[in-house]
């Protein structure tokens, strides 16, 4: 059988340093390595790589899932979703996040309600500050697509649970407000929701989950969005 292009792996690629991220030329030329470059020839040493991703997995994580067989370029995203989600999860447990109860999510937003009809009504608040200055420096005029706007572990999922209670139960209101506050009629109610309510929201609740601070929230908040992406995504219906 020839050489195959895809036998070839960029040299430093796989190293286990963490150089950085955002090479996205190494990510895509590892993304055509074929299954056999993928083993070392010494077994033992515990690390193979994604096809997809080109992170250290685990060897027998790969080999349980590809069955010995090179992967397609389907298969290879789908081990790579199923690796990152396998550690995602690794993550939750020490970060001791907790599991959410989705069907009572609702009556604990409800509980809420005066500190989101304060911060509606004006009431500074960490986000709320925040979005004003945004407004003030011109900053994000539209809504960057790019820009993660999820209440933490709670994910897609939960961000979109938020929105949905959040427009149903204030938008009347936050329309009428805007007439005379600057910090909702900046970007339209729609985007004070998103970028004030949904975060507001979101720091009580891992207030009550995780028993902090509204600061030791907020970080939490911050750090566990990539991990609510993966683990709450929203292709759950
Ligand atoms: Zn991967």
């Amino acid at each position: 059988m020839p050489a195959q292009l895809s036998d070839f792996v960029p040299p430093g690629n796989g190293n286990g340093d963490d150089i950085g991220d955002g090479d996205l030329s190494d990510a895509s030329s590892s993304g055509l390595s074929s299954l056999g470059s993928l083993f070392p020839d010494k077994e033992g040493d515990g690390g193979a790589q994604c096809p997809w991703c080109g992170a250290t997995v685990d060897m027998k994580l790969l080999k349980d899932f590809s069955n010995g067989k090179r992967l397609n370029v389907r298969l290879q995203t789908k081990f790579c979703e199923e690796h990152r989600k396998k550690s995602a999860m690794a993550t939750w447990e020490s970060k001791a996040y907790p599991e959410v109860e989705w069907s009572t999510l609702e009556s604990r937003f409800k509980k809420h309600q005066t500190h989101l009809l304060d911060i509606i009504n004006g009431e500074e608040s960490f986000y709320r500050t925040r979005l004003a200055a945004k407004i003030e420096q011109g900053q994000g005029r539209s809504m960057k697509k790019e820009e993660n706007l999820n209440p933490g572990y709670y994910g897609p999922r939960g961000f979109n649970m938020m929105c949905d209670y959040l427009v149903k139960e204030y938008s009347d209101m936050l329309k009428k407000k805007a007439v005379h506050d600057k910090v909702i009629a900046g970007r339209g109610s729609a985007a004070f929701i998103q970028a004030v309510l949904v975060a507001e929201l979101g720091v009580q609740l891992i207030m009550e989950d995780m028993l902090v601070s509204p600061e030791e929230a907020r970080h939490i908040l911050e750090e566990s969005k990539p991990i609510g992406d993966l683990v709450h995504a929203d292709n759950w219906l």
